[in-house]
């Protein structure tokens, strides 16, 4: 890390009261947190609107999903033109649990689901985290980089630009489970994504493109994960709820 500016994002994800929502944010907002670090959190959809009116603006509001496309009879779904409309600047997209948990595909001729919202809330202004990982069985059988490259391909046939889109190298076995990367795996993916781009897409979007890392971050391993070379922030579920260690790994920027 130390050539793009570091990202880092709080995904919540299924968690939440009002009132535990409300001290995490007056946490966040007591919090001294690094200057040249982007900060994102991604609350549960219905306190979003909590949250923007009592977050400070130093860190920006994520939604964890979006609609593929305008609103309208879509029961259930939420369009991006109402993300925008509560505040929200970035949406979460591909991640494992929405691909493997609730089956959203990328690669179905009919769905392609994971692009199409990629490319629909780009179009609209929101910048999309795009994540990516491969299962414990595919790193086993050799296939991470193949797995990453193909969930990739998928983003890059979709999007029209990759100015507003930070890449997130969740390994499937190290989300929610305690069982970090080590910071040479994290590395070593990082490299290759980031190859894949400069092959695939070009050598600017290569080296300007934040690739974040997820998968049990906390605040004792940040550090070491934050120096590595292509290490450029980090996608925190878990202990994004906590709001001292998420500021410990917001100032882990080296
Ligand atoms: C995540 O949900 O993106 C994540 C990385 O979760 P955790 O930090 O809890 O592993």
């Amino acid at each position: 890390s130390g050539k793009v500016q570091f990202f880092v994002g709080g995904n919540w994800k299924c968690n939440g009261t009002k009132e535990s929502i409300s001290k995490l944010v007056s946490d966040l907002n007591s919090a001294t947190l690094e200057p040249d670090v982007d900060v994102v959190v991604a609350p549960p959809f219905v306190y979003i609107d909590q949250v923007k009116n009592s977050l400070t603006d130093r860190i920006e509001i994520a939604a964890q999903n979006s609609w593929i496309g305008k609103g309208g009879a879509f029961t259930g779904e939420i369009s991006v033109e109402q993300l925008k409309d509560i505040g929200c600047k970035w949406v979460v997209l591909g991640h494992s649990e929405r691909r493997h948990v609730i089956g959203e595909d990328d690669v179905h001729p009919h769905l392609q689901f994971i692009g199409k919202k990629a490319a629909y809330a780009l179009s609209q202004g929101l910048g999309v985290i795009a994540c990516i990982g491969e299962l414990l069985k595919e790193r086993e059988e050799g296939k991470t980089n193949d797995v990453c490259f193909r969930q990739m391909k998928a983003f890059a046939d979709a999007v029209p630009s990759w100015d507003n889109v930070v890449i997130a190298y969740e390994p499937v076995w190290a989300i929610g489970t305690g069982k970090v990367a080590t910071p040479q795996q994290a590395q070593d993916v990082h490299v290759a994504v980031r190859d894949w781009l400069k092959k695939n897409v070009s050598t600017e979007v290569a080296s300007k493109t934040r690739i974040i890392y997820g998968g049990s971050v906390n605040g004792s391993n940040c550090a070491e994960l934050a120096k590595q070379e292509d290490i450029d922030g980090f996608l925190v579920g878990g202990a994004s709820l906590k709001g001292p260690e998420f500021a410990t790994i917001i100032n882990s920027v080296t």
